[in-house]
């Protein structure tokens, strides 16, 4: 184990120390080693919530032209890209996620932050009819204030830009928390922030565990918070944030279906199959963990799936060639082993997989593809959070709507079928907050994002994200001197 790489937080503009020294490490869960140190101190929560507020209050964000804004949020995702092969590497090496998909998004950030920077010019209000000819009354949409936004583990700079690029652009001031598996890029992208001349205090990133997290959602001086990560969590999280009502967006799991019709292209539809959710070892929330697959093909279709998942290149997830990495920890690869064993004792088959690959290091989860299971079985229920398939099969379209919306959670679903009038159909069908046809897993800054049910509230991305930053402030202007009775209302 080389030496550890130290993290201080990142508050009003540079690196800062927790005071009381309390601090923890990160791992590489590829290598197993510890690699970094980083603050775990709640106490920064007051110090980063003092600085957000005098930015957003006092500093020169608070008066800064729109287009201005918008300037260093484009120069912010200049930034990112030059730097996106570095830090590709520090996500890989701190979540084990494949580098092919740790690349991309690193390189995705840009986009996120030009689209938003030119939402900053185009916030406005209305002009409202006024009851009576000597009132003006409008309305203006301000920012909501000092941001707490926590984050995930699973794609951390990508779903951190995804709540930045709206949150700068409205105006607002965050306090960040990266998950505790992968703090270090959430610091390094505030240091671009300066480097990109976004005043001190707009960003301010306090790294830690489920204390600071607590620290965050329970403050009264944040004015919104915005959380991806579990559901479980996330309970945690909007009760905190109820004593202060604090509004929230909440963007949780999922256990989404992907659907098979007997039209369905197989090749197509297996490659969808695999990628929606091995390729990121299935830790995605949009994860297509439950396949319905019609009668008709669903002999086949397993065959091709059992077969592919076989091939499938486990190892360095630094490795470009590498097509699924390993499990983020050891605590995630036990969960996932204990809910196969548990699939198990209900009387389900293991087609492929369910094992740790022997000769991988003990935290490689083999794609694990799941028959004999129907909708009561747990592992059909509960998201994993792993590389596990569970296959289904259904006779009609009714049935299968009925079936695929059986689910606690709503984030997402894919449709796989050559009549496009029955894909239409089900897009209306189904109960989630997005619907792939004949593709899976796209996702970009110009279409919203969110679950329904219990996979959340609220929208990352699009148009619709803006509104979680901003609030209306009615202004009543009277234009030609008091001419009503002072104490009526109306
Ligand atoms: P998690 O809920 O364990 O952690 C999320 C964040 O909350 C982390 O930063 C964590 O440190 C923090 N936290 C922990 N305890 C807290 C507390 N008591 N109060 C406040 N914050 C606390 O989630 P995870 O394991 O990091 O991520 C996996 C989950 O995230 C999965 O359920 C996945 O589906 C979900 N997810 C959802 C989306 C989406 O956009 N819908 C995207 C990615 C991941």
């Amino acid at each position: 184990m080389g030496e550890l790489q130290v993290f201080d937080n990142w508050i009003d503009g540079s690196f800062v120390a927790p005071e009381g020294g309390a601090r923890m490490v990160t791992t590489n869960p590829y290598t197993g080693d510890a690699w970094a140190e980083v603050a775990d101190d709640p106490a920064a929560v007051d110090v980063a919530v003092a600085a957000a507020r005098r930015a957003f209050e006092d500093g020169p964000w608070a008066t800064m032209p729109a287009r201005e804004r918008a300037g260093l949020m484009r120069k912010l995702g200049e930034l990112l890209t030059r730097d996106a092969e570095d830090l590709a590497k520090i996500e890989t090496r701190d979540n084990g996620k494949i580098i092919r998909e740790t690349t991309a998004q690193a390189k995705s950030l840009e986009s996120y932050l030009d689209y938003f920077a030119g939402m900053t010019d185009k916030i406005v209000g209305q002009q409202i009819p006024s009851p009576s000819p000597n009132f003006l009354v409008y309305t203006e949409r301000v920012p909501k204030g000092v941001v707490g936004a926590i984050i995930p583990w699973n794609s951390p700079l990508a779903l951190l830009t995804w709540k930045l690029g709206p949150l700068l652009a409205s105006g607002c001031t965050a306090v960040v928390k990266p998950s505790d598996i992968t703090p270090v890029t959430a610091l390094l992208l505030a240091e671009r922030a300066a480097e990109a001349s976004i005043p001190p205090g707009v960003i301010n990133v306090v790294t830690g565990g489920a204390e600071v997290g607590a620290a965050i959602s329970s403050h009264p001086g944040i004015d919104k918070i915005t959380f991806t990560g579990g559901g479980a969590t996330a309970r945690h999280v909007a009760r905190a944030a109820a004593d202060n009502l604090t509004p929230t967006v909440l963007e949780l799991g999922g256990k989404s279906p992907q659907i098979l019709f007997a039209d369905a292209d197989p090749e197509a539809a297996t490659n969808g199959l695999l990628a929606g959710i091995f390729a990121a070892s299935g830790q995605t929330c949009v994860a297509g963990s439950r396949a319905y697959i019609h009668e008709d093909i669903a002999e086949d279709i397993i065959g091709r799936l059992v077969d592919r998942a076989g091939q499938l290149v486990m190892g360095d997830p630094s490795d470009v060639a590498t097509e699924m990495g390993p499990a983020a920890s050891d605590a995630q690869r036990d969960r996932i082993l204990a809910m196969i064993e548990q699939a198990r004792a209900e009387g389900a088959t293991i087609a492929a997989g369910g094992v740790v690959d022997p000769d991988l290091g003990g935290r490689f989860v083999r794609p694990t593809i799941i028959t004999d299971v129907d909708n009561l079985t747990s592992i059909v229920r509960e998201e994993v959070f792993g590389p596990v398939l569970t296959i289904m099969t259904f006779r009609d379209e009714d049935e299968v709507v009925k079936l695929a919306n059986d689910s606690d959670y709503g984030l997402a679903a894919g449709v796989w079928t050559t009549d496009i009038r029955r894909g239409h159909r089900m897009a209306r069908k189904l109960h989630v907050g997005t619907v792939w046809i004949n593709t899976y897993r796209n996702v970009s800054y110009m279409a919203p994002f969110g679950g329904f049910k219990q996979s959340g509230y609220g929208k990352d991305n699009g148009l619709e994200a803006m509104d979680g930053f901003l609030q209306t402030k009615t202004v009543w202007v009277e234009l030609e001197g008091a001419t009503r009775d002072p104490f009526v209302i109306g």
